[in-house]
């Protein structure tokens, strides 16, 4: 797994553009990873919804929750599927559009300065060993590319507390720190 800095993108891996993006402001030092979980139809994996909403391709006919969820317009950096695939939205140096609403040590708007990595899972279920696997190797090539990140590593219910509970209670903070 490797970053190319120029275009923001990592090797080997599906690239599905999403038009939820823009520029991040003038002068920002990305220093933040944020952990986020993420389902289509909530609890159902397996499917390609996830891309669909993230490129605002969502069929609002399909599922009850998509009718409510479909016009929203937002991103991540990349989604770790439940196989450990990866698939990535929008280059790192750009700004995706995924924590909103957000506060880290007193700094807000966390998209400016923060990539979102989403997890397939729910707020309260488990994560597969693959995605673990796959979630610390990411971080560390991350770490490598973009040093000031350090170990400024969080989750979205962290910064967006009463408003999100992702990644969730099902995921294991010390199960990854401890990844070989
Ligand atoms: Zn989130």
């Amino acid at each position: 797994m490797k970053i190319n800095t120029t275009t923001g993108l990592l090797n080997d891996c599906r690239q599905c553009p999403s038009p939820n993006k823009d520029s991040r402001p003038e002068n920002v030092t990305i220093d933040l990873i944020v952990v986020h979980s993420i389902s289509l139809p909530p609890g159902q994996y397996g499917s390609n919804k996830i891309e669909h909403f993230f490129q605002n391709k969502l069929n609002k006919n399909d599922h009850p929750y998509f009718a409510e969820i479909h016009e929203m317009q937002v991103s991540s950096h990349v989604l770790i599927k439940r196989s450990g695939e990866i698939v990535q939205f929008v280059p790192f140096h750009e700004r995706a559009w995924h924590a909103g609403q957000s506060n880290y040590n007193g700094r807000d708007r966390c998209n400016d300065f923060s990539i979102g990595i989403e997890l397939e899972g729910t707020d309260t279920g488990p994560f597969e060993d693959e995605q673990y696997k796959q979630l610390s190797h990411l971080i560390s090539v991350l770490k490598d590319a973009y040093p000031t990140i350090s170990d400024n590593l969080t989750g979205h219910s962290d910064i967006s507390p009463g408003r999100k509970k992702d990644p969730g209670t099902g995921f294991d903070w010390n199960r990854l720190n401890n990844q070989p």
